[in-house]
Formats: C-alpha cells, structure tokens, sequence
C-alpha cells in the first residue's frame, strides 16, 4: 500500500467489497465533482500503480459515469450510465447529497457505490456474490450427480450412497468416491454459505 491516491481506496473490511473500487459521495462533493457541468477524471490506485479510472460529468440531478469494463479477457465495453443525486435534510440545517444505486430495480439511497463491472450498493454486490456461490453450489452438485450415475446410485447429493458396482475395478470405484465426497461436501458447504447470506439480510 501507499502512493498518491491510494488514500481514495476504501476499506470495508469485507471480503465481498474490499476487492472493489469505492466511490464516495462525501468525496467526490469535497472535491467540487458534484457542481453541474463538471467533467473529470476519478482515479484509484495500489501501491502508486493506477487500477481503475472512471469520467465523472456532474449535471444538476445527477452524475454521469463513463468507463470501459472488461471481464475474463473479453472486450472492453464502454460503460456509460447516469447515477442519480437525492437530497436530505441534516438536522442541524443543511443539505446531504446521495447517490442513489443505478442497479435494475434497486435505488437504494447510499453515499459509497461499489465498482466492479458496474457501480451498485453494497447489498446490490452482495446479493450477485450470493447468486455466484448458488452456482458454484449447482456446479459442485452436477458433478456429483454425475459421479453418482456412473456408480448407479441415482442422482441427489441428500440420497444415500451406493456400494460398488458389479464389474468396477475398486481403484476406480475408490477415486470415484472420493471426488464425489469432494464435489457433494463443496456442493453442501456452497449452499449453507449461501442460505447464510440470505439470513443475514433477513430475506
Ligand atoms: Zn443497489
């Protein structure tokens, strides 16, 4: 860490969000981003090597960003979209600026978007975190269920297993064993991870 600008990197503490770049609303009004018209650059940086930049252009409801996104060694993608601004009332007078989150149908009011391919709220990353895991989980599970065709067990992780199937040599009954307690306990700690994070946002 350390370099110009690596102070703009926020530090959530979180593993779903620390890997993202954070923009910060309180930020951005400091630095006069905010004012309409307003057309710049916005930089994030590790260890004095940049990582990301964004354009911001500010209009008076909202902000524009534009940036080009690239994911798994696809092509760059020109990103462009507006954030909308909300306003509140400060109980000791003035006003507080939000972003509002352009994720589909979220809109939540927050002052830190989080970016990865787009800029949305935490909850909106953490729940595409969560619809990552319950593939995983599907993926694990597909393999098991492959595995448990092959030794004619019938498929379902929650059945019980079979013995060896007449013919099979045990070397390969054993390894088939074993990578289906792998697939089947990747799948079932997948799901409970999962299951976890929908408790905890008490869905
Ligand atoms: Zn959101």
């Amino acid at each position: 860490m350390g370099g110009i600008g690596s102070g703009r990197r926020y530090h959530s503490g979180k593993d779903t969000t620390s890997d993202f770049h954070a923009l910060d609303i309180r930020r951005l009004k400091k630095e006069g981003l905010l004012r309409p018209g307003k057309s710049s650059g916005w930089n994030w940086s590790r260890g004095g090597i940049k990582t990301a930049a964004i354009n911001i252009s500010a209009e008076i409801d909202r902000i524009n960003l534009s940036y080009k996104s690239r994911s798994n060694g696809s092509d760059w993608k020109l990103m462009e979209y507006p954030v909308y601004l909300e306003w509140t009332e400060c109980n000791l007078g003035g006003q507080r600026v939000w972003f509002t989150c352009p994720a589909k149908g979220c809109g939540a009011r927050v002052a830190v978007l989080y970016g990865g391919a787009i800029f949305a709220c935490r909850k909106c990353h953490d729940l595409a975190y969560a619809s990552q895991r319950e593939s995983y989980s599907d993926r694990a599970m597909r393999r098991a269920d492959k595995i448990r065709e092959k030794l004619g067990w019938g498929t379902g992780i929650a059945n019980p297993r079979g013995g060896k199937p007449k013919g099979m040599h045990w070397r390969t009954f054993e390894l088939l064993s074993y990578k289906y307690n792998s697939h089947a306990l990747r799948s079932w700690e997948a799901t409970a991870k999962w299951l976890e994070s929908f408790r905890q946002r008490k869905i």
